[in-house]
């Protein structure tokens, strides 16, 4: 029963097509409620269905509109029976169809219904009364609803994103799987304005299009990047049905699936199968019965075959040479445990025929569930390596032998400093056992004293990786006594100059070491001898001087003319000797100098120095010019000594064509001073330049130039107690400059 059968029923009703007792007959028997009102909605009749539906039995000529307790509408507000559809039907305006009602009934339960009100009207037209069809829906909404929750339901339990789109692009519905995707709340998600806004700008305008073809009624599906509100990207595929809307229009109904995953297996099982056809070792799959399933290139490189030749065939079958076809079923029987087999070195067949030597590494090959299906296996080509390993040895026994040889200890170390060879010397001197290496192998044998400055510098060493040298003892267990060595260590480095060895000598010195000491105490006897003679010379001297000297004054006249001169020669020599004395104790002395060192202004040292030559400046006539001199760590007698001795030389030493012209000059050089001291003399024969360092050493008698040949050597000894040096640069004729250096 619809509008149109209610139509029908007043059209015969007015038209009076019918009598009454068989209109009510009619209307009695029809299961559809219905009833009927005059113009001012008073009930003027109604059927057994009405009762039924309604659920009471309304009063005729009271109730008005309706037959019904309480009417809702379908959001569940309350709707006054004066505005009911028979009502609005009854005051002569249009009723929609279609309209879907609620009704309580006086026990409370409710029932769903649609109206189809139709008016009476008179011969003029005028409005007479109503007649109502009240059709109960409530089966079909309970059925809607439950299709409905279904839906809600499935959507709402899919992972899959399900939404809704609007032509325009409104999101009008979204899952929480969806919402998830595009990290958003439903409330978020709903006030995005265009769902373009969370689809990449790249995939923007084909999204659009997509969405306009749905739209417009054609399913279709899409694959697209969204951005989520946080900014996290997905890769998304979209398979989408046209949907008819509520309001009549037609909108995009999506399941989209996040492809994220799929899309990043995609790239790395591309990836690797780019790495497996790229590597230089052959990766080859095969099942467990050890037929090839995969083959690279560069197993086809390796052993000849292509991969159409090789898959399908067994591994023993292609590769396996005679004599080792029992490695294969031992090499599954592992497989199918599960083991791996790590770096078998073994030897292969290759197409050609020629034998190859490969190193394996086996891993099984499981599928989803977990279950073994085969073996990866990795073959590389150890020819090459082999080839090294065998050089290896060999250099490494030609270098042990030359080792062994050579009459010194000769050790090697690890980068980490860990001692792993020493040869045969090693052993025969120490006696212990053949393999006795390692961390600090060398220490037990040194001496207590050396064994924190040997354990610096190898630990100092290993760390900086800089060479060294050290002087240490060793217990020589056949003498029962420390030895002296000479050890020296040099890394070895690899191409990539990181260190790859320590190698290190340790030489007996103690033979050099006791000579230097014999030395030594030989050089500090004689020293001291000197010292006492020069010392105890100078008495004797003055009295031979003197008393000379009182015998020519005092007896002359009893002398002859002869004797005067002999006396002359005494006093002479005596004088001379006296002089070598004096110079020969200031020279034992400049050693023994032991005094802290002091700082010494080079200016106060060159005054007194010219003090004491003020008489030979002055007689020669000589211009000593100096330019500033600095302070230096040098004791001030030592300092003063030097000039003293130079300058005086340079006077003593000048030409007979010039008066003599000294310059003295200091220049900075990192850590030390260079005195420079140059005159325009007589110069000397630059083959002499190492001689007149030389104690004693002169170029010239006493006749010409007076002198001792101390004086230089002085020189010498005092820059060398500074660790300086000392040297000349000449011709002769030339003038000389004397050059040395003293520490900062
Ligand atoms: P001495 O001057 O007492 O002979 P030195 O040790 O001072 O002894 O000098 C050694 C020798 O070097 C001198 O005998 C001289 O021949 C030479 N000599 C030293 N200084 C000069 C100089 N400035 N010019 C030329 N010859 C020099």
């Amino acid at each position: 029963m619809n509008r149109g059968s209610a139509e029908a029923l007043t059209a015969l009703v007015s038209r009076q097509a019918i009598s009454d007792a068989v209109f009510r007959e009619l209307v009695e028997a029809l299961p559809v409620a219905i009833y009927m009102t005059d113009a001012q909605g008073r009930l003027t009749y109604f059927n057994a269905a009405a009762i039924k539906l309604s659920g009471r039995t309304p009063e005729l000529g009271t109730d008005k509109w309706c037959v019904t307790w309480k009417l809702f509408l379908p959001d569940g507000t309350p709707l006054p029976h004066d505005q009911c559809p028979m009502a609005v039907a009854l005051r002569g305006d249009d009723v929609p169809t279609g309209i879907e009602c609620i009704a309580e009934r006086p026990d409370g339960t409710r029932f769903w219904f649609m109206p189809s009100p139709a008016v009476l009207r008179d011969g003029e037209g005028r409005i007479i009364g109503g007649i109502n069809l009240l059709m109960d829906i409530t089966d079909r909404r309970d059925a809607e609803m439950e299709a409905k929750e279904q839906f809600r339901a499935i959507v709402d339990t899919t992972p899959e994103c399900v939404k809704i789109v609007a032509r325009d692009g409104t999101l009008l519905f979204m899952n929480p799987p969806g919402l998830g995707m595009i990290d958003a709340s439903y409330a978020e998600a709903m006030a995005v304005k265009n769902v373009c806004d969370v689809i990449a700008p790249e995939d923007r305008e084909r999204f659009r299009a997509f969405n306009e073809m749905v739209c417009s009624g054609q399913k279709g599906s899409l694959q697209f990047d969204i951005v989520g509100l946080k900014g996290k990207r997905h890769h998304m595929e979209t398979h989408a049905a046209p949907l008819r809307h509520m309001d009549g229009s037609t909108v995009h109904l999506a399941v989209t699936h996040d492809i994220t995953e799929r899309k990043h297996a995609e790239r790395v099982s591309l990836l690797l199968s780019a790495i497996v056809d790229s590597s230089d070792d052959a990766i080859i799959s095969k099942d467990l019965d050890g037929v090839i399933t995969s083959w690279n290139k560069s197993a086809e490189r390796l052993f000849g075959y292509t991969a159409a030749e090789a898959i399908g065939q067994t591994v023993a079958n292609l590769l396996i040479p005679e004599d080792r076809q029992e490695e294969e079923p031992n090499i599954l029987a592992l497989l199918r445990k599960g083991e791996r087999v790590d770096h078998f070195d073994t030897v292969r067949r290759r197409k050609d025929g020629s034998l190859i030597d490969i190193s394996l590494t086996i891993s099984p090959v499981r599928n989803a569930q977990g279950v073994i299906i085969g073996a990866s296996k990795i073959a590389r080509d150890i020819t090459e390596s082999k080839r090294i390993q065998a050089k290896l040895v060999e250099s490494e026994a030609r270098f042990r032998q030359l080792a062994d040889a050579m009459p010194q200890i000769v050790w090697t170390a690890r980068p980490d400093g860990y001692v792993d060879y020493y040869n045969e010397r090693w052993y025969e001197f120490t006696g212990t056992g053949r393999f006795a290496f390692g961390d600090a192998s060398w220490e037990p044998i040194l001496h207590p004293q050396d064994l924190q400055i040997a354990r610096d510098t190898w630990y100092a060493a290993l760390h900086s990786g800089d060479p060294y040298n050290i002087e240490c003892r060793f217990l020589d267990r056949r003498e029962n006594r420390w030895r002296w060595f000479m050890g020296r260590a040099v890394p070895v480095r690899g191409a990539g100059e990181s260190i790859v060895k320590w190698f290190g000598t340790y030489t007996d010195i103690d033979e050099q070491k006791q000579v230097e000491d014999q030395l030594r105490r030989a050089n500090a006897d004689l020293e001291q001898f000197a010292f006492s003679a020069s010392h105890d010379l100078q008495e004797p001297l003055r009295s031979i001087k003197v008393y000379s000297e009182l015998l020519t004054k005092r007896h002359s006249d009893k002398l002859s003319g002869e004797a005067l001169k002999f006396m002359n020669f005494l006093r002479n020599g005596a004088t001379r000797m006296e002089i070598l004395v004096r110079d020969l104790l200031t020279y034992t002395q400049a050693r023994r100098f032991d005094q802290p060192p002091e700082v010494t202004d080079a200016n106060e040292a060159l005054k007194t120095a010219l003090a004491n030559l003020s008489d030979a400046i002055a007689s020669s006539g000589a211009a000593i010019k100096s330019g500033p001199l600095p302070s230096v760590a040098v004791n001030g007698t030592h300092l003063q000594q030097l000039f003293q001795n130079l300058i005086g030389n340079a006077i003593k030493y000048r030409s007979p064509e010039r008066l003599p012209d000294v310059r003295l000059e200091a220049e900075q050089q990192t850590g030390y001073w260079v005195f420079s001291v140059a005159d325009n003399g007589i110069g000397i024969d630059p083959k002499y330049k190492e001689t007149i360092f030389g104690l004693f050493k002169r170029l010239h008698s006493s006749d010409e130039y007076s002198g001792t040949g101390i004086g230089l050597a002085l020189c010498h000894r005092i820059v060398d107690r500074y660790h300086g040096r000392i040297w000349v640069e000449s011709e002769s004729g030339r003038g000389s400059i004397f050059r040395f250096t003293l520490p900062v």
